[in-house]
């Protein structure tokens, strides 16, 4: 984990013992507290000790940054801008870059920590960091988005590198912002295609990397159902959240037969119980920004969308939607967590005891970042593969994958969740205790 420490001066501010916000959890915790109570109860499975338990919770640097932005009207804001680095024992830190008005210290640091158990679960040599500025990135001018993504790069810059810290896209982030974060880091260090992933392919982005995590989750999805012996054809779903991961989860679903009966995005959505015609609402909301305005469906809002009775539930949003309240509520057969913490502990205990099965975040929507490895090893490797090769490869990872979370939690008799925790602790433990101890 020292290898990664930098000797240059740093703006680092000490982490807060107590969260400030608290808006994922109908009995109060905080994403932090939700996500290290599912670590804990992991921990005490793996036997893991007290001191490596400590290690592994605490994130490693957190940089806090103030970004001034000159507006469109001539005014200057001030943004905050967060990179939190949890671990990188298994190697670089990795994680996406979040731009949403309620981005936080504490919801940073929850998906800084969640990122370093998914590259674990799906074992690439990464370790996990989150990057997130407080923004309403609709509200801006393309010059004005612009301005923020250079400015927030030009201040985080000392501490991400293409062996330290590579971000990626994340909620409202895309590829047009990861060539701006390429083309700013390159300004002080030169050319380095490999310091963000996620980016165009022009500019030496991964074919197959924008539909990976959506690709990703459906793998999932497709390896669950033979366990539960759910028939795929034919199956109904409902997708909240139409943004990449959403759309091209739906897509992928909608090409294997399921029938997806809802989808929702911020501004609500639609429903048809025949099943949704997934490429004409991928054609509106690409079009039109929104899913609001298509007329051949009901409606349906985001609320229920996560009620509505079907085979399979894919949060694909924001996290926390699932309180214990909206989960005694849920009715399907399988919940697959595209989205990033999702499911607070006392929902998890909520979809127990009704049976319902979860693909847990650190598993289901692992594809993207996996292939934030591959289109990383081509730039060091200045090599492109194909389409085909990266799904196959994606496949491969991802039903393994699924295969040892599946196992533990069955020789174990625990959820795919506690499984996933399991098997991350395990493999950050080992390698922390052959480089440290
Ligand atoms: N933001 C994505 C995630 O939460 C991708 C991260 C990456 O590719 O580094 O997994």
């Amino acid at each position: 984990m020292t290898k990664n420490a930098s000797s240059r001066k740093l703006s680092v501010i000490e982490p807060q013992r107590e969260s400030h916000q608290v808006k994922n959890s109908a009995a109060g915790d905080s994403p932090l507290k939700s996500l290290n109570r599912q670590f804990d109860l992991a921990a005490d499975i793996v036997g893991l000790e007290p001191d490596l338990r400590e290690l592994l919770k605490a994130p490693y640097r957190e940089l806090h940054v103030q970004i001034p932005v000159k507006m469109d009207s001539g005014r200057l804001e001030i943004f905050h801008g967060y990179r939190i680095q949890h671990n990188a024992v298994r190697g670089p830190y990795k994680g996406g870059i979040r731009y949403h008005q309620d981005v936080d210290r504490d919801e940073v640091l929850a998906l800084a920590t969640l990122m370093s158990w998914k590259t674990a679960v799906v074992d690439i040599p990464f370790g996990g960091a989150k990057g997130g500025v407080c923004v309403d990135p609709q509200k801006l001018s393309k010059r004005e988005l612009q301005a923020l993504t250079r400015g927030f790069i030009s201040k985080i810059d000392l501490i991400i590198g293409p062996h330290r810290d590579i971000p990626a896209p994340d909620v409202n982030t895309d590829e047009k912002i990861m060539a701006w974060m390429m083309d700013e880091y390159g300004k002080k260090h030169g050319y380095c295609p490999g310091i963000v992933t996620g980016k165009p392919v022009a500019l030496g982005g991964s074919l197959g990397r924008k539909e990976a995590t959506g690709r990703g989750v459906v793998f999932t999805i497709v390896e669950a159902a033979k366990h539960l012996k759910l028939e795929l054809k034919n199956a109904t779903a409902v997708v909240q959240g139409f943004g990449n991961v959403g759309s091209h989860a739906a897509l992928f679903l909608h090409e294997l037969g399921v029938k997806v009966i809802g989808v929702t995005d911020v501004s609500g959505g639609f429903y048809d119980k025949k099943g949704l015609n997934i490429p004409e609402l991928i054609e509106h909301s690409t079009k039109y920004k929104t899913l609001s305005g298509y007329v051949k469906a009901d409606s349906l809002s985001n609320d229920e969308a996560l009620r509505t009775a079907c085979d399979i539930l894919v949060p694909a949003a924001l996290g926390g939607v699932f309180t214990a309240e909206v989960a005694r509520e849920v009715e399907c057969k399988l919940i697959a967590e595209g989205a990033n913490n999702p499911s607070t502990v006392e929902a998890d205990e909520i979809f127990e005891k009704k049976g319902i099965l979860v693909i847990p975040d650190i598993l289901c929507n692992a594809g993207g970042v996996t292939v934030s490895y591959f289109e990383w090893a081509q730039n060091l490797q200045q090599y492109r593969w194909d389409v085909d090769k990266v799904n196959e490869e994606l496949e491969k990872i991802m039903t393994r994958a699924f295969s040892e979370v599946h196992k533990i939690a069955t020789e174990k008799k625990i959820s795919l969740r506690t499984a996933a925790f399991v098997l991350a602790i395990e493999r950050c433990a080992t390698a922390t205790r052959l480089r440290v101890l």
